[in-house]
């Protein structure tokens, strides 16, 4: 999955630390991210590479965001960077496609953020100005005192099966077509176990029974937590549906199940861990 990457290890301690020429930073453009035109690999700029180029104030402004081992990464506004040769910005699909995990996992992450802070930059209290806090990753308003923190939602994979059987799902009028599983978000009140019921029921009319808990993944693309479970059908087996959600539903033999090649979402694994037989149900 994406945030596997060790032997790497990505550490999100917060730190009011100025940047370093060698530091790395992420700038972003809408849904495009910085990288070096004549590397095939997501290659992120140092400052020293745009200090030697003449971009010499950028470190000033830089909002530290992560390290991944010793590589502390950055966040800069500043726009137009890819008016330096051999800079451009690239489309942040490439997070989906680019095999070594670290470099788009780290892409992904920044993203969210600069998303956050981007949205943030007033309060959504009383529209004064939005300061960022030294200590934490946090914004603040100095007027009212409102405090916010990165958005993270909840939300339910969910693997139903029933035999040597797994329910996949495709998407109704989404770019993505390949086969998917259940998932929804966790509504207000509602506990993760309520949430699998109720998608499950309004997606495809189904009952499920004997939830397990598999294991969860950070989503950045979505400002997500991703849960995921197996669970058990209960009664009937036959699916309906929800048709503004999905385009398809079927049962798939364990065998027929689909393999990924580049595995980078839980909803992947959980389909291999199911055609694999890597779980007990
Ligand atoms: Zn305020």
């Amino acid at each position: 999955m994406i945030q596997d990457i060790a032997p790497r290890t990505f550490n999100n301690n917060f730190k009011n630390k100025t940047a370093k020429p060698q530091d790395l930073f992420l700038s972003y453009e809408g849904d495009t991210v910085l990288v070096r035109e004549d590397k095939s690999k997501l290659w992120y700029p140092s400052f020293s590479d745009f200090e030697e180029i003449g971009y010499i104030n950028l470190i000033d402004n830089a909002q530290f965001l992560f390290s991944i081992d010793d590589i502390n990464y950055y966040l800069t506004d500043k726009k137009g960077l890819d008016s330096a040769e051999g800079w451009s910005y690239v489309s942040t699909k490439r997070f989906m496609t680019e095999p070594k995990y670290w470099r788009s996992f780290a892409g992904v992450v920044g993203w969210q953020l600069n998303r956050w802070y981007g949205n943030h930059r007033f309060c959504s209290k009383c529209a004064k100005s939005i300061k960022h806090s030294k200590k934490e990753r946090m914004l603040y308003c100095e007027s009212c005192g409102f405090q916010t923190y990165p958005t993270i939602s909840p939300c339910v994979i969910i693997a139903v099966h029933n035999g040597d059987r797994l329910l996949l799902t495709k998407y109704a009028g989404r770019k993505y077509t390949k086969y998917a599983l259940i998932a929804g978000f966790a509504e207000i009140g509602e506990s993760l176990e309520q949430t699998v019921r109720r998608e499950v029921k309004e997606e495809v009319g189904l009952k499920v029974k004997n939830l397990k808990f598999y294991g969860s993944q950070p989503w950045p693309f979505t400002d997500t937590l991703l849960v995921g479970f197996f669970a058990e059908l209960d009664g009937d087996d036959t699916i309906t549906i929800q048709e503004d959600e999905l385009s398809l539903g079927v049962w798939m033999k364990r065998e027929d199940v689909p393999l990924e090649e580049i595995n980078i979402s839980l909803t992947g694994e959980m389909m291999k861990a199911f055609r694999t037989r890597f779980i007990t149900l």
